[in-house]
Parts: C-alpha cells; sequence; structure tokens
C-alpha cells in the first residue's frame, strides 16, 4: 500500500493530516497565510512581555506544571503520536520520556544560566561595578520536522520558553494534530495569554514565519530547507538557529566489545526506520575484527522488522517522498560493487522499508555522502582507526558520531569533527539536559538543550556602573598631562612580565 502526499490545491484553504501507514484522515487544519502568521506573531508580543514579567520563579512552576501533564497523560499522547506519526507507541514513550526530562532542566537552569550576576570589572574599569544578564528575544519562530515530532521542536520550544519568550510554533505538514496537543495542553497551564501559538500549513507557511517580524527563528529540518530558511530570515538581519540533517559516522576499533557495537550500530540505525538526524549511517570497522562484526550485525539486524502492527520494530516512512531518496542509495550502492548482507531493493515496501545492511559500498556512493533516512547501514573496512577518523570526518555534515573501544573511545572521539559523540553507545548524548545538542558544516549551527540552549534564546546585556570616582580617568578629554604615562606605567606593571 502506498500513501501519497495529499496536497491540496492552491485555492485550499485546510489540509489532511494522514496516518503514514493506513493512509486514514487523523486530523483537519488550516493553511495559514501570511496575514495569519503576522497576526499570530503580533498576538504573540504582549504575551511574551507578560511571560517575561511572570520571571524566572513563575515561568519554572508553570513549565513543571505543563512537564507533569504530558508525563500523565504519556500513553494518550504516545497513542497519538502513533496515530500521525506511525512510530510504535513504545518509540513515542521514549521520545517522551526525552521531552519532559528536557523540560524540567530548561526550567530549572534558566534562572543560573541568564539570570543577572556581577563578573570583574578589570584593571581599566576597576571603579565600576559590572553585570551581565540575557535578556529574552521576545517572540521566537519556531519550524519543526516530523521525525521526533515532540522531543526536536521542543528542544527549542522548552528552551525558549524557559529564557522568557513567547513562541509561535509551525510544525511539520505530517506532524500538526502533535504540535496541537503540545500547545492546547500547555494553554492548560497557562491560560492567561497566547504564550504557545499553533500556526499549521506547508512550506509557504513557515517561510511566511521567516518574515513575520519574530525576533528569532529556530528551524530544524533538512540542510536544503536550512539554507531558504537563512536567506530569508537574511532580509530583516532575524537571528536563526539551524538544525539540520546528519550522515553520522559509528567507528569500530580494534578493541571493541563486538556485541555491544552490533547491537548499538543496528538500534541507531535502524529505530524510528532510520529517520533520526543523529542515527547511525554510515559504520567504519577496523579490518582485524570486520568480518566478527559483520556477522553480528547481519545476525541482528535481520530480526528486526518494520510495519504498522504492535510488534514491528519501527513503523513506516513518514513522507512518502523519502521512499525515493532510500531506493535511490541502495541502488546506486548496489550499482557501484556494494553488496547486501541484509535486505536489498526489494526491502523498499512502501510505506515500510525492510532492514538494509550494505557492504563493499564506494564512498563515492551517494549512499555514503548523502543523508539517506532510513533503515539503511553501509559498513566499510578501514585498515585502522586513523582511516576511520579520516573518513568519518570527509562529509559535509557534522552532527553525531559514535566510537566503539574498550580503550581508545576518547581518543578517537577527540578527533572527530562533529558536534557530538557517544563513547560506546550510539547517540545517548540527546539524552543529557546539560549537554547542548546541534553538529557543524551542513549540519547546520547554533544549539539546543543545556546552558548554550538557553543562552540561544536570549541575548547577552552588559552593564557597568560606577562605584567611585577614579583618579585614572581615560574617558575624557580633560585628563592630567601625565595620564598617559601612567597609564604605561599601570599597563606595563600588569601586563609586560614575562616577555622572553
Ligand atoms: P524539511 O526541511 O522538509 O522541513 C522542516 C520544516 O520546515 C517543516 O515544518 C516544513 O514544513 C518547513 N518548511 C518547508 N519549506 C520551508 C520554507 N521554504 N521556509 C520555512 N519552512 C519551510 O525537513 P523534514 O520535515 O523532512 O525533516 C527531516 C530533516 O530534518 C532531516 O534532514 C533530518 O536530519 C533533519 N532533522 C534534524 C535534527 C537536528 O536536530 N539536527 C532533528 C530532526 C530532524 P512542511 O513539512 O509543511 O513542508
Amino acid at each position: 500500500m502506498t500513501v501519497t502526499d495529499a496536497r491540496p490545491t492552491d485555492s485550499a484553504t485546510t489540509f489532511d493530516s494522514l496516518n503514514p501507514a493506513t493512509g486514514a484522515v487523523v486530523g483537519t487544519f488550516p493553511i495559514h497565510t501570511a496575514d495569519d502568521v503576522t497576526a499570530a506573531v503580533e498576538r504573540a508580543r504582549p504575551a511574551a512581555t507578560w511571560w517575561k514579567e511572570l520571571g524566572y520563579a513563575g515561568r519554572k512552576q508553570r513549565l513543571r506544571a505543563w512537564r507533569s501533564i504530558i508525563a500523565n497523560r504519556m500513553e494518550e499522547f504516545a497513542e497519538l503520536i502513533h496515530r500521525e506519526n506511525g512510530k510504535p507507541v513504545y518509540d513515542a514513550i521514549g521520545e517522551l520520556s526525552l521531552v519532559v526530562e528536557h523540560l524540567d532542566w530548561a526550567s530549572g537552569h534558566a534562572k543560573k544560566t541568564l539570570g543577572r550576576r556581577s563578573v570583574s570589572s578589570g584593571l581599566l574599569a576597576m571603579n565600576n561595578s559590572a553585570s551581565l544578564e540575557y535578556v529574552p528575544y521576545g517572540v521566537v519562530g519556531v519550524i519543526g520536522p516530523w521525525n521526533y515530532p515532540v522531543h526536536t521542536p521542543m528542544g527549542s520550544i522548552s528552551y525558549a520558553l524557559a529564557a522568557g519568550n513567547a513562541v509561535v510554533f509551525k510544525p511539520s505538514e505530517y506532524t500538526p494534530l502533535i504540535g496541537k496537543w503540545l500547545v492546547d495542553t500547555f494553554a492548560e497551564v497557562v491560560p492567561e495569554k497566547p504564550v504557545l501559538q499553533l500556526i499549521t500549513g506547508f512550506g509557504p507557511t513557515g517561510a511566511a514565519l521567516c518574515t513575520s517580524g519574530v525576533d528569532k527563528l529556530a528551524f530544524t529540518g533538512s540542510t536544503a530547507t536550512g539554507k531558504k530558511v537563512m536567506a530569508a530570515c537574511a532580509a530583516d538581519l532575524t537571528p536563526v538557529v539551524i538544525e539540520c540533517g546528519g550522515k553520522d559516522a559509528f567507528i569500530v576499533a580494534s578493541d571493541a566489545d563486538l556485541d555491544a557495537a552490533a547491537e548499538a550500530a543496528v538500534w541507531g540505525g535502524l529505530s524510528n526506520a532510520g529517520q533520526t538526524c543523529a542515527g547511525v549511517e554510515r559504520v567504519y570497522a577496523v579490518a582485524s575484527v570486520y568480518d566478527e562484526f559483520v556477522a553480528k550485525v547481519t545476525e541482528r539486524a535481520g530480526k528486526v522488522r518494520g510495519g504498522g502492527d504492535d510488534d514491528a520494530n519501527y513503523g513506516p516512512i513518514t513522507m512518502p517522498s523519502q521512499i525515493d531518496i532510500i531506493s535511490r542509495h541502495i541502488d546506486d550502492a548496489l550499482a557501484n560493487g556494494g553488496r547486501a548482507v541484509v535486505g536489498g531493493r526489494e526491502s523498499v515496501q512502501a510505506p515500510f522499508v525492510q532492514p538494509v545492511v550494505l557492504v563493499d559500498v564506494p564512498e563515492t556512493s551517494s549512499a555514503i555522502t548523502e543523508e539517506t533516512f532510513g533503515p539503511t547501514i553501509t559498513i566499510a573496512k578501514v585498515r585502522d582507526e586513523a582511516e576511520a577518523v579520516k573518513l568519518a570526518n570527509d562529509s559535509v555534515y557534522g552532527l553525531g558520531a559514535a566510537v566503539f573501544s574498550a580503550k581508545k573511545g576518547r581518543d578517537i572521539a577527540d578527533q572527530l569533527s562533529s558536534g557530538c559523540v557517544s563513547i560506546n553507545s550510539a547517540i545517548t548524548y540527546a539524552m543529557v539536559p546539560e549537554l547542548p545538542f546541534g553538529g557543524v558544516r551542513d549540519s547546520g549551527f547554533g544549539r539546543i538543550h543545556g546552558e548554550d540552549g538557553l543562552r540561544e534564546f536570549a541575548w547577552p546585556k552588559s552593564v557597568t556602573s560606577v562605584r567611585f570616582n577614579s583618579p585614572l580617568k581615560v574617558t575624557t578629554f580633560d585628563h592630567k598631562p601625565n595620564m598617559g604615562q601612567t597609564v604605561i606605567r599601570m599597563v606595563k606593571a600588569r601586563w609586560g612580565r614575562g616577555a622572553k
């Protein structure tokens, strides 16, 4: 069965969200126009002021009440996620457990991270006090993808709200009902003002949000759309945080625990049908352990199954157009000397794709160079760890990576040019609220999660205040004739020592 993109005509004012496994309509939503989006941002302005004035303690109390609602109604929400996004209920529960953990952390750490603090005023301004605080931008636009339809946008929404901003959220056209659940439950704990609003529609609605006057735009999605978002935001110098795709490498060193490595590679590559920005896509295994590792992965991956039933390990490919990309990558790998040790072209059975493990794929193949976003893994044999690092880094992407090694894990991790690395596990960094998440190069820039994630949604404000009149006043035309000599003496005494 094939679920096709049911895009409405140009004159349509609503669209249907479909269950990707069955094609059943799960909800009908407005296609918001540019005027609708601007109106939402205007409604958000006074709400942002009110929310900011609630203070850290007031916001923390509301956000923790929201956290409790999400936690207490997890089963209901997970079922809804399963219906609209297709992922198994168990996976949706895992996603929600991350969401509540991050929401709790962001609300609890906003004051310490962003609140006013004194800093040293230094030598030249020693008669001043100096303080730093982080001020919320005002209204933040959040554009999210469908693959982790709660965890991913909430990486921006939780942190932006905790920092004191109002948020206008545009979920993917594939997951508006999930977005609506979030916004509706937030309104239960913040009924006074539209601090978190939902806008729905397709790309043009997202594009309208970029130019709607928001004070910051947080985008998560593909690199191609991220570039469009950044270009649109450039017109008004609207700052952006851009979280895009990846082609994450997984290194198996000569001293790796091969059972643990195979388990992590199979889960990291196939869970969520491979539709994970930081999923395992390319494995580099050192020659001395390669054959044994491939055998272990083959055995494990052969037992994994995608499907729409309760026993399936993962669900359908959410976005119908992704099926063509997955097929193209498998074809390209096989046409250029690659071999499938699990599955093959016949594994593509839209809307499901069964696991595919490919070996001997040339590094120039699209299966290695482009984000596949499907349940496929390539495994390449490398001479040693140094070659693994070189190939892992040879990518336009740099989001996450994993290393399996008993003794060399940290050393290898230090050589990888990606935003996040997990040693002897896969994707664990995303579970740690205190660790910033994001990438380099085509994977984007800026960070969600952790203190950096809070600071992403507030601008630093630096203030000095005179405490006493200094005899050393340099910020005046009316200084004593020998002031220059005094400054020279002071600077030399303070900074001139230690020179060879
Ligand atoms: P897309 O780039 O297709 O879409 C992302 C969002 O942008 C959607 O809400 C989409 O709306 C919207 N959009 C589309 N066109 C425009 C436009 N011109 N201006 C503004 N917004 C627009 O990504 P996907 O939804 O397909 O998500 C998958 C991608 O997201 C993968 O590349 C994945 O790696 C990446 N990702 C990155 C993560 C990270 O944290 N680094 C986490 C999760 C995913 P609509 O859907 O209505 O078209």
